[in-house]
Protein backbone atom coordinates (compact mmCIF):
# COMPACT_ATOMS: atom_id res chain seq x y z
CA UNK A 1 0.00 0.00 0.00
CA UNK A 2 1.42 3.23 -0.71
CA UNK A 3 2.54 5.70 1.99
CA UNK A 4 2.23 9.31 2.01
CA UNK A 5 4.17 11.67 3.83
CA UNK A 6 2.36 13.95 5.96
CA UNK A 7 4.00 17.02 4.11
CA UNK A 8 2.52 15.38 1.06
CA UNK A 9 -0.69 15.17 2.73
CA UNK A 10 -0.86 18.63 3.42
CA UNK A 11 0.34 19.57 0.01
CA UNK A 12 -2.31 18.01 -1.85
CA UNK A 13 -4.76 18.67 0.76
CA UNK A 14 -4.04 22.85 0.76
CA UNK A 15 -4.35 22.40 -3.19
CA UNK A 16 -8.01 20.60 -3.13
CA UNK A 17 -8.53 23.45 -0.59
CA UNK A 18 -7.54 25.50 -3.17
CA UNK A 19 -9.02 24.48 -5.65
CA UNK A 20 -12.76 24.14 -4.23
CA UNK A 21 -12.32 27.76 -2.63
CA UNK A 22 -11.08 29.40 -6.43
CA UNK A 23 -14.08 27.43 -7.62
CA UNK A 24 -16.59 27.85 -5.24
CA UNK A 25 -16.18 32.01 -5.63
CA UNK A 26 -16.56 31.35 -9.45
CA UNK A 27 -13.48 32.51 -10.26
CA UNK A 28 -11.84 30.91 -13.16
CA UNK A 29 -7.96 30.45 -13.25
CA UNK A 30 -7.45 30.21 -16.91
CA UNK A 31 -9.70 33.27 -17.17
CA UNK A 32 -7.58 35.69 -14.42
CA UNK A 33 -4.43 34.44 -15.78
CA UNK A 34 -5.12 35.61 -18.74
CA UNK A 35 -6.50 39.18 -17.89
CA UNK A 36 -3.17 39.31 -16.27
CA UNK A 37 -1.63 38.57 -19.02
CA UNK A 38 -3.53 41.15 -21.34
CA UNK A 39 -2.57 44.07 -18.60
CA UNK A 40 1.05 43.71 -18.44
CA UNK A 41 0.61 43.66 -22.19
CA UNK A 42 -1.46 46.87 -22.26
CA UNK A 43 1.01 48.53 -20.28
CA UNK A 44 4.21 47.30 -21.89
CA UNK A 45 6.32 50.32 -23.28
CA UNK A 46 4.13 53.19 -21.87
CA UNK A 47 6.07 56.17 -20.12
CA UNK A 48 5.31 55.69 -16.47
CA UNK A 49 4.84 59.04 -14.54
CA UNK A 50 4.64 59.38 -10.78
CA UNK A 51 2.40 61.34 -8.44
CA UNK A 52 0.22 61.37 -5.90
CA UNK A 53 -3.16 60.53 -4.69
CA UNK A 54 -5.54 64.03 -4.49
CA UNK A 55 -8.18 62.80 -2.56
CA UNK A 56 -6.98 63.07 1.19
CA UNK A 57 -4.04 64.07 3.23
CA UNK A 58 -2.48 60.27 3.57
CA UNK A 59 -0.86 61.66 -0.15
CA UNK A 60 -0.80 58.07 -1.34
CA UNK A 61 1.62 57.90 -4.32
CA UNK A 62 0.64 56.87 -7.62
CA UNK A 63 2.11 55.18 -10.86
CA UNK A 64 0.17 56.81 -14.46
CA UNK A 65 0.87 54.72 -17.21
CA UNK A 66 0.12 56.62 -20.91
CA UNK A 67 1.51 56.31 -24.32
CA UNK A 68 1.48 58.42 -27.12
CA UNK A 69 -1.08 57.88 -29.79
CA UNK A 70 -0.77 58.22 -33.43
CA UNK A 71 -2.18 61.53 -33.57
CA UNK A 72 0.28 62.87 -31.01
CA UNK A 73 -2.09 62.80 -27.95
CA UNK A 74 -1.45 61.25 -24.40
CA UNK A 75 -3.57 58.02 -23.49
CA UNK A 76 -3.50 57.05 -20.35
CA UNK A 77 -3.70 53.69 -19.82
CA UNK A 78 -3.48 53.04 -16.00
CA UNK A 79 -3.03 54.36 -12.75
CA UNK A 80 -1.80 52.44 -9.67
CA UNK A 81 -0.65 52.59 -6.45
CA UNK A 82 3.25 52.96 -6.06
CA UNK A 83 5.11 50.49 -4.73
CA UNK A 84 8.03 52.18 -4.15
CA UNK A 85 6.37 54.56 -1.88
CA UNK A 86 6.80 54.18 2.32
CA UNK A 87 3.15 55.89 2.24
CA UNK A 88 1.13 53.06 0.89
CA UNK A 89 3.90 50.76 -0.47
CA UNK A 90 1.65 50.06 -3.89
CA UNK A 91 -1.99 49.81 -2.09
CA UNK A 92 -4.97 52.43 -2.60
CA UNK A 93 -7.50 52.60 -0.92
CA UNK A 94 -11.25 52.33 -2.86
CA UNK A 95 -11.50 55.99 -2.99
CA UNK A 96 -7.94 56.16 -4.71
CA UNK A 97 -7.84 52.94 -6.45
CA UNK A 98 -10.61 55.06 -8.92
CA UNK A 99 -7.98 57.81 -9.23
CA UNK A 100 -8.28 57.00 -13.10
CA UNK A 101 -11.69 58.17 -13.58
CA UNK A 102 -10.54 61.54 -12.87
CA UNK A 103 -9.26 61.97 -16.31
CA UNK A 104 -11.44 59.53 -18.05
CA UNK A 105 -14.68 59.53 -16.67
CA UNK A 106 -17.17 60.63 -19.19
CA UNK A 107 -19.12 62.26 -16.28
CA UNK A 108 -15.97 64.30 -15.77
CA UNK A 109 -16.90 68.39 -15.57
CA UNK A 110 -14.81 69.64 -18.67
CA UNK A 111 -14.89 72.99 -17.87
CA UNK A 112 -15.89 75.52 -15.26
CA UNK A 113 -19.48 76.01 -14.15
CA UNK A 114 -21.28 79.00 -12.90
CA UNK A 115 -24.52 79.69 -11.08
CA UNK A 116 -25.19 83.49 -10.94
CA UNK A 117 -26.83 84.61 -8.19
CA UNK A 118 -30.58 84.33 -8.12
CA UNK A 119 -30.10 81.51 -10.76
CA UNK A 120 -31.59 78.11 -10.67
CA UNK A 121 -29.19 76.26 -12.84
CA UNK A 122 -25.39 76.10 -13.64
CA UNK A 123 -24.03 77.24 -16.88
CA UNK A 124 -20.79 76.09 -18.78
CA UNK A 125 -18.49 79.31 -18.70
CA UNK A 126 -14.73 80.14 -20.09
CA UNK A 127 -11.55 80.13 -17.53
CA UNK A 128 -10.94 83.31 -18.56
CA UNK A 129 -14.56 84.40 -17.35
CA UNK A 130 -14.20 82.57 -14.49
CA UNK A 131 -10.93 83.29 -13.19
CA UNK A 132 -12.07 87.21 -13.87
CA UNK A 133 -14.98 86.35 -11.81
CA UNK A 134 -12.95 85.01 -8.76
CA UNK A 135 -10.09 87.91 -9.25
CA UNK A 136 -13.53 90.09 -8.42
CA UNK A 137 -15.26 88.74 -5.98
CA UNK A 138 -11.94 88.37 -3.78
CA UNK A 139 -10.91 92.36 -4.77
CA UNK A 140 -14.86 92.98 -3.75
CA UNK A 141 -15.01 91.04 -0.19
CA UNK A 142 -11.40 92.24 0.58
CA UNK A 143 -12.22 95.71 0.11
CA UNK A 144 -15.97 95.32 2.26
CA UNK A 145 -13.87 93.38 5.05
CA UNK A 146 -10.73 94.54 5.33
CA UNK A 147 -9.61 95.59 8.99
CA UNK A 148 -6.93 97.97 9.26
CA UNK A 149 -6.99 98.76 13.49
CA UNK A 150 -8.39 96.78 15.80
CA UNK A 151 -11.06 98.11 18.84
CA UNK A 152 -7.58 99.26 20.94
CA UNK A 153 -6.48 101.03 18.04
CA UNK A 154 -3.85 98.70 16.87
CA UNK A 155 -3.05 98.80 13.37
CA UNK A 156 -4.09 94.52 12.23
CA UNK A 157 -3.96 94.99 8.36
CA UNK A 158 -6.26 91.48 8.35
CA UNK A 159 -9.02 90.60 5.42
CA UNK A 160 -11.38 88.80 7.61
CA UNK A 161 -13.76 87.98 4.89
CA UNK A 162 -12.32 85.45 3.15
CA UNK A 163 -10.81 81.41 4.15
CA UNK A 164 -8.37 79.77 2.49
CA UNK A 165 -8.52 75.82 2.40
CA UNK A 166 -5.92 74.06 0.82
CA UNK A 167 -5.95 70.44 -0.62
CA UNK A 168 -3.92 66.98 -0.13
CA UNK A 169 -2.69 67.03 -3.41
CA UNK A 170 -0.54 70.41 -2.53
CA UNK A 171 3.20 70.34 -2.81
CA UNK A 172 5.37 71.80 -0.08
CA UNK A 173 5.82 74.71 -2.95
CA UNK A 174 2.83 74.76 -3.75
CA UNK A 175 1.53 75.28 0.09
CA UNK A 176 4.01 77.71 0.85
CA UNK A 177 3.27 79.44 -2.05
CA UNK A 178 -0.32 79.74 -1.63
CA UNK A 179 0.13 80.65 2.48
CA UNK A 180 2.31 84.08 0.84
CA UNK A 181 -0.39 84.91 -1.50
CA UNK A 182 -3.22 84.65 1.34
CA UNK A 183 -1.07 86.10 4.02
CA UNK A 184 -0.12 89.12 1.64
CA UNK A 185 -3.52 89.41 1.23
CA UNK A 186 -4.07 89.61 4.87
CA UNK A 187 -6.03 86.55 5.14
CA UNK A 188 -6.05 84.97 8.82
CA UNK A 189 -8.35 82.25 8.28
CA UNK A 190 -6.17 79.42 6.29
CA UNK A 191 -6.67 75.81 6.45
CA UNK A 192 -5.03 73.19 5.03
CA UNK A 193 -6.33 69.06 4.59
CA UNK A 194 -2.89 67.68 4.86
CA UNK A 195 -1.96 68.39 8.41
CA UNK A 196 1.27 66.12 8.13
S1 LIG B 1 -5.50 56.27 -1.88
FE1 LIG B 1 -7.06 56.60 -0.33
S2 LIG B 1 -5.90 56.75 1.60
FE2 LIG B 1 -4.45 57.08 -0.09
S3 LIG B 1 -4.38 59.33 -0.39
FE3 LIG B 1 -5.91 58.49 -1.80
S4 LIG B 1 -7.85 58.67 -0.71
FE4 LIG B 1 -6.22 58.86 0.81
Amino acid sequence: MPTITRREFLKVGGAGAGALAVSGLGFDVALAESTKVKQSLRIAGAKESHSICPYCAVGCSLVAYTRQTSDGKTQLLQIEGDPDSPVNEGRLCPKGATAMQLATSPRRVGSPLYRASGATGWKSVSWDFMLDKIANNIKSSRDATFVATDGNGNSVNRCEGIAFAGGAAFSSEEGYFATKLMRGLGLVHLEQQARV
